[in-house]
């Protein structure tokens, strides 16, 4: 049944006043022009409240008993208007109530208001839209951004071109809805993409699962329509998959996640066109971006491949997720690892949890990455194996330095010093605990890169906090490496050969004006990431709070970001001191 909400319409006051041109020449001695007492406040209202079906959530909660119900706080109580009901869901998160508007409209506002007591629970909550009843295909209209006002509808403009016959508030996590009014305004019309909203000025990716199934696995993927809303316009990706990824990240309670698009996409002005993509959670890192600026120190250092990376917000099933960024999944190819008739590997202290790994004679364990696990031959294994362990052998025999023999043959000095800078001037623990080397063909040495995995670097390590004050290299510290024989590699290239030592200075000469620069990109970056981090520390409110490796909590994104950028200053000088002792 359709229950017309009793609110202030625009439409109504307006329509009632024409009746009354004029108010008749009275005993006013009327001080000036003066026209009607109520010229039309309103702005051109087309549209009006919305009526439909009532949709969503069915089992909701008797507060008085815990239980489950069907009885009261129903979802029909948000559109009864009445602003001491509500909908209160059983379940506290993942249910909405919305409307089914037989035909698609086009939306134009949209109000709620909270459950009285419980304003909170408004705060992003979101509004979508759809043309599939199971939401499958549906866009964001538009977020709550903050709290509500007990007994207050309050309104979201929404500028939105596509047309909707399915209309909902999502409840924010953790909630149960908790929403005494809903209300959709618009009007019927075709609609078209010209206009789609998006959270805030980043572009938003849109992960709606099969069923609203939860992203549980990191083995198993989850069919899935993904939308990505940018500048560009809309990426439809309808007929995705997605599962978790990630090592320590996937235990955080923002997860972080693998995407898989049914045709190869380029996505947000990315050199790749490609299928893979990973969404970086960034949770510990609260400045949201040491993954970016590390991405852009390789890039200034000279790497040959810098991966992929745009800070995106993420929304699940209707739940915004928070602030992530959209990068390259390391993997071989076209504008990717260039190592397409070769072999991509991974020193790697996870390397037992892989399908295809070994341990080098000297104990570094090393994961195969490409070929493909389900392709790579018993041949292909042995080969990199052998190729790694005579690599090993003539890094630390004592021809080491001979030109025809020595470890040059196997293994390519410039990309790995190039990676060591880009490792040791933004202070990452992980350089050495996951470091990539690739192959192109049998022929050939193995280079360095890409960096990648850098939430722990930028002074973010209670382990190795303060960075700037430890005697040594990051890499020469406890838990930094991921066998003593990593460590053992990395002494003899950067502190023993002596062609490799006046190299690595030649090539931190090189990069040091552009690294010199670096805190006027944090500046740009953090500008770039302000509307969205707000919303990020909204749904994941941890700046008063120590997680993963933080040393400390400054309680403000700002804060966060000062220390990156103190770190920085730092940092170019006492680089520049370890490199040329
Ligand atoms: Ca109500």
């Amino acid at each position: 049944m359709a229950l017309v909400a009793i609110v202030l319409v625009p439409a109504c006051t307006k329509k009632d006043i024409p009746n009354d041109p004029e108010p008749a020449p009275q005993e006013k001695p009327e001080p000036e022009p003066e026209p009607e007492p109520e010229p039309e406040p309103e702005p051109e209202p087309v549209e009006g409240l919305l009526k439909g079906t009532i949709i969503g959530t069915q089992t909701s909660v008797d507060y008085s008993s815990g239980s489950s119900s069907v009885l009261v706080n129903t979802r029909e109580m948000a559109f009864d208007g009445k602003l001491d009901t509500f909908f209160a869901s059983y379940d506290r998160s993942g249910t909405w109530v919305g409307l089914d508007l037989g035909e698609p409209h086009i939306i134009t506002k949209v109000g709620c208001a909270p459950r009285s007591t419980q304003e909170s629970r408004v705060a992003l909550a979101l509004f979508e839209g759809a043309n599939m009843a199971d939401f499958s295909d549906a866009l964001p209209l538009a977020i709550v951004k903050e709290k509500g006002t007990s007994g207050k509808l309050s309104y979201l403009d929404v500028d939105c071109s596509r047309a909707f016959r399915y209309v909902r508030y999502v409840g924010p996590h953790d909630a149960r809805c908790n929403v005494a009014e809903v209300e959709f305004y618009g009007y019927k019309a075709a609609g078209d993409d010209t206009r789609l909203p998006r959270l805030t000025n980043l572009p938003t990716v849109v992960i709606n699962t099969a069923n609203a199934q939860a992203i549980a696995s990191k083995e198993t993927y989850v069919s899935a329509n993904i939308y990505i809303l940018s500048d560009e316009g809309l990426l439809d990706c309808t007929g995705s998959e997605i599962k978790g990824r990630g090592n320590a990240s996937w235990d955080f309670p923002k997860k972080p996640y693998k995407m898989k698009f049914a045709e190869k996409q380029h996505v947000l002005g990315s050199p790749a066109k490609d299928k893979k993509w990973t969404l970086i959670n960034n949770y510990g890192d609260k400045t949201l971006m040491r993954n970016i600026l590390a991405f852009e120190v390789s890039r200034r250092v000279g790497m040959a491949y810098t991966p992929f990376c745009a800070p995106v917000d993420v929304i699940v099933n209707g739940e915004y997720q928070g602030c992530y960024q959209l990068c390259d999944q390391v993997e071989v190819g076209k504008e990717r690892v260039p190592a397409k008739d070769g072999y991509l590997i991974e020193i790697d202290a996870y390397a037992t949890g892989e399908a295809v790994y070994f341990y080098s004679s000297k104990g570094t364990p090393v994961t195969i990455k490409y070929p493909d696990d389900e392709v790579i031959t018993w041949d292909q294994i042995s080969f990199v194996e052998d190729f790694y362990g005579r690599m090993e052998t003539a890094l630390f025999a004592a021809y080491y330095q001979s030109a025809k023999s020595g470890y040059r043959k196997y293994m390519d000095v410039d990309s790995f010093l190039q990676n060591f800078i880009v490792g040791e001037f933004c202070g990452n623990t992980d350089t050495y605990w996951s470091m990539y080397m690739y192959k192109d063909g049998a022929e050939g040495p193995l280079f360095t890169g890409p960096a990648w995995d850098y939430d722990l670097a930028f002074e973010n390590d209670q382990r190795t906090y303060p960075i700037n004050s430890l005697y040594d290299y990051i890499y020469a510290n406890a838990g930094s490496v991921a066998s003593g024989s990593v460590r053992d590699m990395v002494n003899r290239i950067v502190k023993q050969d002596p062609d490799a030592k006046a190299r690595l200075l030649e090539l931190w000469e090189q990069a040091k004006p552009q690294l010199a620069s670096m805190n006027d990109y944090v500046t740009e970056t953090a500008a770039l990431l302000d509307e969205s981090q707000k919303l990020n520390f909204l749904r994941w409110p941890i700046l008063n709070q120590r997680v993963h490796q933080n040393f400390q909590a400054t309680g403000s994104y700002e804060g966060e970001v000062n220390t990156v950028k103190q770190y920085i200053t730092a940092r170019l000088s006492r680089l520049d001191q370890l490199i040329r002792r």
